[in-house]
């Protein structure tokens, strides 16, 4: 065994999911695990170092051959010092020097990011940004996560919080986000929200061919929106669109601010493919400016679940390439 391998872990409020990956971004072993996040940080954390060491020893890597760990997780949050200030599906996380913690536990060096920062990590080292520099990627699923890479680097901004790109504003004073701003484009754009649009409006008096499901209580997705576009159904039609069109101002703002070679749509919602990425382009192109020859391409993501972990080790071999670990412990 001559190969080296980077540690992805990425930390969801329901599963933990856990990757050795090579210098390539191929994995060659990974696990899920249920992360019962209820227990508050300690214990979560001591199992994250356990399931780490397992799938080390089920890969039959030996531990030199491990050059760290890359762990995404959600924020807000601190890369640069490994503390997780707080997150919403993650009780009781406040200020957790998560890549310290995980050092301690495992002799391995760690380094973190935002999940969403590190999933299009993922995307562009080894998925549908892999052949350009300047890339950024909007996750499409409950709410938007997205991240900007420009250059290879992932942007971070002075507060480490850049590339929220789900709460721009897209309509001032409009619905309420999870955020507590109103008119984010998350509201109006996720998966989750166009779903939950489409059965408002069915419990307002209009007619879908998904009332049945509303009737009888059956939550639904974008999936089940997506097939409905795909029937001709008006209500759905119509949400899909407008979920398009706020994408498209999205993808006009991404252009304007950070001119990247490709846009990339991932999540649940980009699993609807070209009923997402032409309606996306045709709103996009009524809407930019024609002074430039050339514009983003809009991609649907390739790595599906896996770009969270992939991303992650990403991020752990630039570190190690470039000799930038952070948090070492203070032990
Ligand atoms: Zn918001």
């Amino acid at each position: 065994m001559t190969d080296s391998y980077a540690v992805g872990v990425d930390l969801g409020g329901t599963t933990v999911r856990v990757a050795l990956v090579d210098r390539t971004g191929r994995i060659h072993h990974e696990a899920a695990y249920d992360s019962h996040v209820e227990r508050g940080p300690e214990p979560v954390i001591d199992d994250m170092a356990r399931w780490v060491g397992e799938v080390i020893a089920a890969a039959g890597v030996p531990r030199e051959r491990i050059v760290g760990i890359g762990i995404g997780s959600p924020g807000p949050l601190s890369p640069s010092r490994g503390i997780v200030h707080k997150a919403a599906n993650l009780p009781d996380w406040i200020n957790v020097p998560l890549t310290r913690a995980m050092h301690q536990r495992t002799g391995l060096r760690s380094i973190m990011d935002n999940d969403a920062n590190l999933a299009a990590y993922g995307e562009f080292w080894a998925g549908a940004g892999r052949d350009v520099d300047n890339m950024v990627m909007l996750t499409l699923g409950t709410g938007i996560g997205a991240g900007v890479v420009i250059r290879g680097e992932l942007l971070h901004g002075h507060f480490e919080n850049a590339g929220e790109l789900g709460h721009w504003i897209v309509v001032p004073n409009g619905r309420r986000c999870s955020c507590g701003q109103r008119g984010c484009l998350e509201v109006y754009a996720s998966a989750g929200n166009v779903a939950r649009r489409v059965a408002e409006s069915i419990r307002d008096g209009e007619p879908s061919i998904l009332s049945g499901l509303v009737q009888k209580g059956v939550p639904f997705g974008a999936r089940e929106v997506v097939q409905a576009v795909q029937d001709g159904d008006p209500l759905a039609s119509r949400l899909w669109d407008e979920a398009c069109y706020y994408l498209a101002i999205a993808c006009v703002n991404i252009q304007h601010a950070y001119n990247p070679t490709r846009i990339v749509m991932a999540g649940g919602m980009s699993k609807a493919g070209d009923v997402l990425t032409q309606l996306v382009q045709k709103h996009f192109e009524l809407l930019a400016w024609n002074l430039y020859d050339d514009y983003p391409e809009i991609r649907i993501a390739v790595l599906g679940d896996d770009a969270g972990v992939i991303g992650a080790a990403g991020w752990a071999w630039k570190a190690e390439q470039e000799g930038r670990w952070a948090a070492e412990p203070a032990c």
